[in-house]
């Protein structure tokens, strides 16, 4: 059973003390994910920030707000970004400006970011529309995701030209409590999260969250990509390195105890899903496309239908992983998949 020990996030622009030393703020997204949880850790001479939240009016307006109100008589001694999706590093760059902080975040994460801000209009490439086509995709919703690198940026200040890079095992002092960095893939690569034994704390960013399974999806750039593969992995890695009785402080909704379990359910609810991908096509060629409904049942819009579409392609990508799909490209290039008859295991 999940426990919930605050039954109500903090107002915007309020903060709630989580422990000592320990605050939560929560920010909010223009999404139908509506909010951010963003936390702050005492530290020598102020507060160590984890996430940024979404660069946009609303979240710059709420951080003045934050810094000339409850944080006026104290100052920012460093920004930690768990990883480089918009909600998460948008106001990065604006706030290590603002506040005169440094960047603390993976390599991976500071290099994605910087590589879509170099060219947002990668993935305009004839190729990777071509790929959608050949996956049964609309063309509308190709040429849409064909602005996600230009999408991205309207979300997303310049990072900063220099940063500290958190490492997979690195303890990290903040004021009087010692973290240890782990880092997880299939949402984000490396996405940073943060232990602290002693108190049994653990910020999980989008890795493993109370009521949302976080997106995981395969990108044009990285076709027979194994994300999925790379979440189960670290459900896995999480759920025995970690103690269930940590108390769970996660990028969205609300802080819980239950970590185990919520590994374990993460796990299978994907597994569920691969379930009906191969029910789905027992007997039957069926493209990616033709999968989305199946995977996700409920009407999409056509933004949900571009990431229903790269989620349902990670399930297929680790059911080929597992011989538990077959692939065949037609002679037009369009590709389908059928159930294997014998499969194996990886
Ligand atoms: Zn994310």
């Amino acid at each position: 059973m999940y426990r919930f020990p605050f039954s109500k996030p903090p107002f915007p622009g309020e903060m709630t003390e989580i422990a000592l030393g320990i605050k939560w703020l929560r920010f909010p997204l223009p999404y139908r994910l509506d909010h951010i949880n963003i936390y702050l850790i005492e530290d020598d001479g102020g507060w160590c920030v984890l996430d940024a939240g979404i660069h946009d009016e609303h979240t710059l307006k709420l951080w003045k707000a934050v810094l000339s109100g409850p944080l006026s008589d104290s100052h920012l001694t460093r920004l930690i970004v768990t990883h480089h999706h918009p909600d998460h590093i948008g106001a990065a760059g604006w706030l290590c400006h603002e506040a005169g902080i440094p960047l603390s975040i993976s390599q991976t994460a500071y290099l994605a970011c910087a590589n879509i801000s170099l060219d947002p209009g990668s993935p305009q490439d004839r190729q990777f529309y071509d790929f959608y086509l050949s996956h049964g995709m609309a063309p509308e919703v190709a040429e849409l995701m064909g602005t996600n690198g230009l999408e991205y940026l309207r979300k997303v200040s310049p990072l900063p030209n220099t940063f500290l890079r958190l490492l997979s095992g690195d303890t990290l002092t903040i004021g009087a409590r010692k973290f240890r960095v782990l880092t997880g893939d299939g949402h984000a690569p490396e996405q940073v999260m943060l232990y602290c034994a002693e108190d049994c704390l653990f910020f999980s960013a989008d890795q493993v969250i109370a009521k949302i399974s976080p997106n995981v999806s395969v990108w044009p750039s990285e076709p027979d990509g194994d994300p999925l593969g790379h979440f189960l992995r670290t459900a896995r890695r999480i759920r025995e390195n970690l103690p269930d009785d940590v108390l769970v402080l996660p990028g969205h909704q609300l802080p819980f105890y239950g970590l185990h379990e919520r590994c374990n359910d993460l796990v299978e609810h994907h597994e569920h899903r691969c379930d009906l991908i191969g029910e789905a096509c027992s007997g039957k060629h069926l493209t990616v496309s033709d999968l989305v409904p199946v995977v996700f049942p409920r009407e999409l819009n056509i933004h949900q239908l571009g990431f229903a579409f790269s989620e349902t392609l990670a399930h297929v990508n680790r059911m080929l992983r597992r011989a538990e799909l077959t692939k065949a490209v037609a002679d037009d290039g369009v590709i389908r998949y059928c159930k294997a008859d014998h499969p194996g295991s990886s």
